[in-house]
């Protein structure tokens, strides 16, 4: 019976795999991987490595979780070394949790390997510190996405009328949403945005807005895409490299 590595493969740059998991992708018989994985990274795996895409597009989720997780185990029951390959961090949105849980309950051996999160890389490749010393002191990482059969949010509101830097994943859709919530519980209209499409790759595009006028520059974005809303977007003026340079 093998082992499968619950493996992050970083926001997109190739650069930014980590070296722990570079090996065990050289190691696997089989990669499992999903849409936000840079499929580059593909070309690093050993002659004879079988290739499973279970592509998750965003929200849209293209296969069901527990199919997924039945690859899985199908896939630890007759090869040694499986690599569950996830965009970024697996446990950032990620379902890592559930895959190990899932894999523990059938007494199949897991171990994580973290990848760099989109949450942190992307706004820091668009100049966007997710923090900044006399500017913010934390920030929060939240879902963007909403359960379609719930009738009310299942996002806190009340809770960020903060200072804190606040970035979205799996928001885009629901940007005119999110902005008009977020002015709604008393941020001012004029609160600085920014809107990031496929960071960390040469099509790395930034808009940046307001709460009140993002919804209408950024809406046709492609995806992947996460929102920054915080004081911090205005240091992109100083920060901003890797645009420049592509
Ligand atoms: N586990 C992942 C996040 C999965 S949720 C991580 O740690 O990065 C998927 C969301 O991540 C997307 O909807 C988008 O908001 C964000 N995302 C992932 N890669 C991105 C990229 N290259 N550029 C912009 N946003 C990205």
């Amino acid at each position: 019976m093998g082992t499968v590595y619950l493996t992050g493969a970083g926001p997109g740059d190739i650069d930014l795999l980590t070296i722990k998991a570079l090996r065990i992708i050289k190691k696997a018989d089989v990669i499992v991987y999903d849409r936000l994985a840079n499929p580059e990274i593909l070309k690093e795996a050993k002659e004879g490595c079988e290739f499973i895409y279970v592509g998750k597009a965003d929200s849209h989720h293209t296969l069901p979780q527990e199919e997924i997780n039945e690859v899985l185990y199908r896939c630890a029951l007759k090869y040694d070394v499986v690599v569950r390959l996830k965009g970024g961090d697996p446990l950032v949105f990620g379902r890592g949790g559930e895959e190990g849980i899932y894999l523990r309950k059938r007494g199949i051996k897991f171990e994580f390997i973290p990848g760099i999160t989109s949450a942190i890389a992307v706004p820091e490749y668009a100049g966007i510190p997710v923090t900044h010393r006399g500017v913010t002191v934390s920030f929060r990482v939240v879902t963007g996405h909403e359960s379609k059969n719930k009738d009310h949010s299942q996002i806190p509101w009340e809770n960020y009328k903060t200072d804190d830097t606040i970035i979205f994943l799996m928001g885009l859709h629901r940007l005119d949403k999110i902005a008009a919530k977020l002015i709604e519980i008393g941020k001012p209209k004029d609160y600085p945005v920014a809107v990031i499409s496929k960071g960390t790759t040469p099509e790395e595009k930034t808009v940046i807005g307001t709460l009140e006028t993002i919804w209408e520059k950024a809406k046709d974005l492609p995806t992947p895409a996460l929102i920054v809303v915080g004081e911090v977007v205005r240091l992109r003026e100083q920060l901003n490299w890797f645009e420049r340079e592509h």
